[in-house]
């Protein structure tokens, strides 16, 4: 060997290497897409290591593109991505689970995107939260097992406990937001701004304290304190539904402080499915 092919197999070395560090590999779920240019679409990918993180996929509109059906709306996928100047790149995509039985029922896929929204607007990009990352996978999956407006609905107010439990937020239930006196088994009031449940005496301290009954109340310490599997067992009114469904949209709004939109396209999908009585 010469000195000049030692000096070129030296810098293809160096350009491999250079390369490889360039290249990373995560296991994410795609929150959201959004098209991009001619081809390309961008991903808001939820990861458990490293948080929420966006990139872009590269002709993926494109009929003859190979990662486009390893990267579909709620994909959990393992990618190889690029690091780039303004957004890293997805150059290899392997689908572990497409969740097809979300995209296979309207209903079922307006609650996944509530879900992926919900995580979404609540995590911040690189804020890794590995426990939000399973409770999403694991609330895509029970979704892509359950059947009927009412479960569906069930299902999603556990996750909606949880994900505020998971990021900060959670509600008190047990004492009252506002003196933190133990409440009575008596029916109660609710306010976002103070926080969660209010003793009757300190009902006027909030302007914005709703009416909150005993049924409901118990409901949601029973989804605050228990996993799914025994949550799932349930059977609640369509009123505790409503009234549960209702407070919660407040408060997640509240926490939020933003405008969520899938609620209002569940509201939507809901007239033509209403929940049985
Ligand atoms: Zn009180």
């Amino acid at each position: 060997m010469n000195g000049h092919c030692g000096l070129n197999a030296a810098a293809k070395v160096g350009k491999v290497r250079q390369a490889r560090e360039r290249l990373y590999r995560i296991e994410g779920i795609v929150l959201k897409r959004q098209d991009f240019g001619e081809a390309d679409r961008v991903l808001t990918l939820l990861t458990p290591d490293r948080g929420k993180l966006r990139a872009v996929a590269k002709g993926v509109r494109r009929t003859t593109s190979r990662k486009a059906g390893h990267i579909e709306l709620f994909s959990q996928s393992h990618l190889l991505l690029a690091k780039g100047r303004t957004m890293d790149v997805i150059t290899q995509a392997q689908a572990v689970n497409l969740f097809r039985a979300l995209h296979d029922d309207l209903l079922r896929f307006t609650y996944a995107s509530y879900m992926a929204e919900l995580v979404d607007k609540f995590l911040e990009e690189e804020d890794a939260q590995e426990d939000v990352y399973l409770l999403l996978r694991g609330g895509l999956e029970a979704l892509g097992e359950t059947q009927g407006e009412s479960s569906l609905a069930l299902l999603t107010r556990f996750f909606e406990l949880r994900l505020l439990s998971l990021v900060g937020f959670q509600p008190s239930l047990f004492a009252c937001a506002n003196c933190g006196q133990p409440l009575d088994a008596v029916d109660q009031y609710f306010s976002a701004t103070a926080g969660g449940a209010l003793c009757p005496a300190c009902r006027t301290s909030q302007r914005d304290a709703l009416p909150l009954t005993l049924n409901a109340l118990k409901v949601l310490r029973f989804l605050q304190t228990r996993d799914y599997p025994q949550v799932r067992s349930l059977v609640l009114s369509a009123d505790v539904h409503r009234e549960l469904e209702r407070l919660l949209l407040r408060y997640l709004t509240q926490v939020l402080e933003r405008h969520l939109k899938s609620p209002e396209f569940l509201e939507l999908v809901r007239g033509v499915n209403p929940v049985a009585g």
